[in-house]
């Protein structure tokens, strides 16, 4: 692999260090790998290795510009201490399925296995590029990766990032992990509207500014942003590794994996893992009352215009899924991919060609899961096997059910479900499902949800009500490109 191309154009070309730093391609599409053959890896040389060094494989594929010595500085800054568990990824088993838990890292969160690298590999990619502007990384976020981006970039030279998240819509400790980050470079802005406003507010700035202050370049932090997905794409191999190492599964065996989604990007990582040489059975994309996603998988029409819905899995709450079109790109081509991406913005639908939606039918599964039927399975887990998950990973579980019970998932294959969050980080919906009161304050609920279920709360979750709300701003969509510009002005100290 030596380029990155656009989904919308071949011709839209950029090194791997130049599709880190832009995030976005110029003409609005997202970057992806021109030559997917050179991304195979030796799958039996991979089970012997360790978390990190499994990265190191996939990290040099991807960006093999930035040379071996760098990226192994890169996977140290990223992981060496940051998360509270050595493998990054513990796979543990509930029931006969597996549980991928995500959220041992600084905010709680599945994002924070990408975004402990993403600052890493952008001031890495900088360098390499002999990029002298600043950067002033955007992010919108549905809640999750605001806390993990400004987390990453906290005190990372070189580097600004602003955050723009819905002011309702996201919990009370979701905002407080972006509301009291201290750090002097990285700054949180609530917007009057949901996360598709903010996602879409982003992308137009990113279209329509150039230079937001002279020796100021923007960048993504989104995962729009290839330098987000591929990070993800190693604990794929790992869980499989560990699958492996417990003789659950031989080498070659095909392994399901069920990922909780909104913006597809974590699923679609999954797809790089199994182009790579994985053995992926299925990858099943859950959806919660929000699902778009799930109509297009099983119908191969694509329409943004319905209603929104408020869920206890907030941070599945989206209705234009970017990620996606990296996929369409694979299946139909750019010109084909350009068009679909025409038709959603102005006419908010698209459908794709039976053709089309048998291959993409041959990896992907799907099934929706609402509120009511994942308070259930957060229920029921717990009661079961003693075992407490979030709302996102709930929905993931119950699509899983579903679909084992339509004959389309097997008993016997394994079963990973990716865990996204720390049920600690929605407290409140986590006691209302164990039919538990809920208290005034996400404090309160924290506490009562260590007392009722005797799991600890993370250190990280439990020192937020102490700390100082340093941001509090609040804007409508309309106002964001002058607010970024205002931030631009004050960016090099
Ligand atoms: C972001 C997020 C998701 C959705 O992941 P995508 O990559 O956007 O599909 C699911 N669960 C949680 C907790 C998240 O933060």
């Amino acid at each position: 692999m030596n380029y990155y191309v656009s989904t919308r154009n071949e011709n839209v070309k950029a090194t791997p260090a130049q599709a880190v730093l832009k995030g976005l391609a110029p003409d609005g599409g997202l970057f992806v790998p021109d030559d997917l053959d050179s991304l195979k890896v030796n799958l039996k040389a991979m089970m012997n290795m360790s978390y990190r060094e499994q990265a190191k494989v996939v990290f040099s594929l991807f960006f093999p510009d930035l040379g071996e010595k760098t990226l192994s500085d890169v996977l140290e800054k990223s992981y060496e201490n940051k998360f509270d568990v050595p493998e990054v990824a513990p796979l543990v088993k509930v029931g006969d399925a597996y549980v991928l838990e995500l959220f041992h890292g600084p905010t709680c969160a599945f994002k924070d296995v990408a975004l402990s690298a993403l600052p890493n590999l952008m001031t890495a990619s900088a360098k390499h590029e002999d990029f002298k502007d600043h950067i002033l990384i955007l992010v919108a976020t549905s809640g999750d990766t605001g806390s993990s981006a400004l987390t990453g970039f906290s005190n990372v030279d070189g580097t600004d990032a602003l955050v723009f998240y819905p002011e309702d819509g996201i919990s009370q400790s979701q905002r407080l992990q972006m509301v009291t980050q201290s750090a002097p470079n990285v700054k949180a802005c609530a917007i009057r509207g949901n996360f598709d406003a903010a996602q879409t507010g982003v992308k137009n700035i990113f279209r329509s500014v150039d230079q937001p202050a002279p020796g100021v370049s923007l960048s993504s932090a989104n995962s729009i942003n290839i330098g987000r997905l591929v990070p993800q794409i190693v604990y794929y191999f790992h869980a499989y590794k560990d699958l492996v190492d417990s003789r659950r599964i031989r080498i070659g065996d095909e392994v399901t994996f069920i990922v909780p989604t909104g913006n597809f990007g974590d699923i679609f990582a999954g797809w790089f893992a199994r182009t790579m040489g994985l053995p992926v059975g299925r990858l099943v994309c859950a959806s919660n009352e929000n699902d778009v996603l799930t109509e297009f998988l099983t119908t191969g029409r694509y329409n943004k215009k319905r209603e929104f819905h408020k869920t206890t899995s907030p941070s599945m709450d989206i209705l234009v899924s970017s990620n996606l079109e990296r996929l369409l790109y694979f299946i139909c081509g750019s010109q084909k991919t350009a068009q679909y991406m025409e038709d959603l913005k102005t006419k908010g639908e698209y459908q794709i060609t039976d053709e089309e939606l048998l291959n993409i039918q041959g990896i992907f599964g799907t099934a929706s899961v609402d509120s009511t039927r994942s308070a259930e399975v957060i229920r029921e887990n717990f009661q079961g096997d003693h075992y407490l998950m979030d709302p996102h990973t709930a929905v993931a579980w119950g699509a899983m059910e579903k679909l084992l019970q339509t004959g389309e998932l097997k008993q016997d294959e394994a079963r990973v479900v990716l865990s996204t969050a720390s049920p600690y980080k929605f407290s409140r919906s986590m006691l209302e499902a164990l039919g538990q009161p809920e208290r005034d304050t996400d404090e309160e609920n924290m506490n009562a949800l260590q007392e009722y279920s005797g799991v600890a709360a993370p250190d990280a979750l439990l020192s937020l009500f102490s700390k100082e709300i340093l941001h509090k701003d609040v804007i409508d969509a309309g106002d964001m490109q002058d607010y970024v510009i205002r931030t631009a002005e004050n960016c090099r100290r």
